[in-house]
């Protein structure tokens, strides 16, 4: 009998995860990614001894990769090894105020002890907030890979959908109604940093996201977090999926409600029965299917995340007081959010994630060095009011003033390796809309949180997976989505033998 043939557009972490899970269930598989390495944005920079993770540097929710490996018999850690991370982050404050997140209830206490009195106990009840509101989005949204507000409904209920689920305030609202220190408000608003929205804008069911470290721990894997991509690709080849590199898709052909094939930048034509798309909504909307106008009007919607200034430096020294994950603050966070994602600005005075690798794992630089990749977010490209190399260099110069000032003296004089990237480049290499670092931005009143269908809708064949899908962007997220494309693809009555 011959097999169902199905082609997968992009090897980023969502593209990975529906061809593994597919072909585990007997399709026959064939992925296409545009540059020459698979993970998408999960990347790599090798330079001078020097070791950088591009994209994600946080691992968290470890059991949605074991479900994927799982899905084709084997065990995530014969491939991917897991190492927990401690503390989970360091917090900076402009006053000198240092605290920890840490999973360990003694340390976590005695570093509250640092905030007003009182904060301890306003956590443990915001806890248990936090784990209510992860346990009621999981057991569905999740775990059922659920698509529309009919799905969300017929599951929760109204009740359990509106009232259960902190739906109708912001998530800032919330974590204000459980703490009365300011610093604590804002460590926890900028868990929003998972999904590239603001506290202020995204729904309060959002606090969900402490739980996701608290109760499953955040994880890093040794030599790097690359390491799971080439985990994914070692599972892709035992599987037998054809992975082509180099090889960005241009268009994908229709014939009446289906797709027929897809046409590659060099010209080539590829026949499949099914195509699972990689390459976000939007843009696979309006580059591959030529779709303009009100027709694209439809996912007009989607708002793109925000994307970020990407920095990694090479110091020749160490700065001991970082942790592995580090967090500098704004002196206004709600205007900083504000700013960023109302007004569309660069940042005056950006909350910086900074990520020291060699906390954990020293061979990442060389002996006596540090590298340091600095993330502070900042708005999508607007085609309305582009802006210039020059404007992200002079962001640059105040994200290392701010760390000068607020911890890591005489940073740039011991800069040795410099990289940074844009929106434009991000863009650029991954293709993501307007440059979006994690799909689909979450706001109340718009899409309170959620992203775009599995199923294309108006072609039979056509599925898309990752960030701009649900259940959203994030390692674990996306990596949950491909498994849920192919779940949606065998409800569909699609059977691996043709
Ligand atoms: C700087 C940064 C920090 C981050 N930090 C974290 C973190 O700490 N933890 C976390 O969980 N997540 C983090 N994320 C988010 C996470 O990286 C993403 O949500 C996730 O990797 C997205 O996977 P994806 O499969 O949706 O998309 P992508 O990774 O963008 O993959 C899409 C793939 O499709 C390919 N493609 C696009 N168009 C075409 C085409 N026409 N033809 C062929 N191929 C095509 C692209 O080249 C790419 O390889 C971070 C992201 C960035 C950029």
């Amino acid at each position: 009998m011959a097999k169902t043939r199905v082609a997968v557009i992009g090897a980023g972490l969502g593209g990975l995860s529906a061809a593994i899970s597919l072909a585990a269930k007997g399709f026959q598989v064939e992925i296409f990614e545009k540059n020459d390495r698979i993970g998408g944005k999960l990347n790599l920079l090798e330079k001078d001894g020097f070791r950088f993770d591009l994209g994600p540097s946080i691992f968290t929710l470890p059991q949605y990769f074991e479900s994927l490996f799982a899905r084709a018999g084997k065990r995530l850690g014969d491939y991917v090894p897991l190492v927990a991370v401690r503390p989970h982050w360091r917090n900076f404050f402009e006053d000198g105020t240092r605290f920890d997140l840490d999973p360990d209830d003694a340390v976590q206490a005695r570093e509250f002890s640092k905030l007003a009195p009182g904060t301890w106990d306003d956590f443990r009840r915001f806890r248990a907030y936090s784990k209510a509101q992860y346990d009621l989005v999981a057991e569905g949204y999740f775990d059922r890979g659920i698509d529309g507000l009919r799905g969300l409904l017929s599951h929760y209920g109204p009740r359990r959908l509106f009232l259960g689920m902190d739906s109708l305030r912001s998530m800032d609202r919330s974590v204000r109604r459980f703490f009365r220190d300011p610093k604590a408000v804002d460590a926890f608003n900028y868990f929003i940093k998972y999904i590239g929205s603001s506290a202020n804008q995204a729904p309060g069911f959002m606090n969900l996201m402490p739980w996701i470290q608290y109760g499953y721990d955040l994880w890093y894997i040794p030599g790097g977090l690359y390491g799971l991509a080439r985990g994914l690709g070692k599972l892709a080849g035992e599987l037998g999926i054809p992975l082509h590199l180099n090889a960005p898709v241009k268009r994908l052909d229709r014939e009446g409600r289906r797709i027929s094939g897809l046409v590659l930048e060099d010209g080539r034509e590829i026949k499949a029965d099914l195509f699972v798309s990689n390459m976000e909504i939007l843009p696979a909307r309006r580059d591959l299917l030529g779709e303009d106008g009100a027709k694209l009007g439809k996912v007009g919607w989607m708002k793109p995340a925000c994307s970020g200034l990407v920095i990694h430096l090479g110091t020749d020294r160490i700065y001991p007081q970082l942790a592995h994950h580090n967090f500098f603050y704004s002196k206004d966070q709600k205007k900083h959010f504000d700013r960023v994602f109302r007004r569309g600005l660069l940042p005056d005075d950006p909350t910086l994630y900074v990520v020291a690798p060699t906390r954990t794992d020293p061979g990442q630089a060389p002996a006596g060095c540090d590298n340091l990749k600095i993330l502070p977010h900042i708005p999508p490209i607007d085609p309305k009011n582009p802006l210039m190399h020059a404007d992200y260099a002079a962001l640059k110069d105040r994200v290392i003033d701010k760390l000068e000032r607020m911890g890591l003296p005489d940073l740039r004089r011991h800069i040795i390796l410099e990289d940074f990237w844009t929106p434009l480049d991000i863009e650029a290499r991954y293709r993501s809309n307007r440059g979006s670092i994690y799909g689909v931005v979450s706001e109340l009143g718009s899409n309170w949180g959620f992203k775009g269908s599995k199923r294309s809708g108006d072609l039979a064949n056509l599925y898309f997976t990752g960030g701009s899908v649900n259940p959203g962007a994030g390692m674990p997220m996306v990596v949950l989505c491909g498994q849920k494309v192919a779940d949606a693809i065998t409800e569909d009555g699609f059977r691996a033998g043709a």
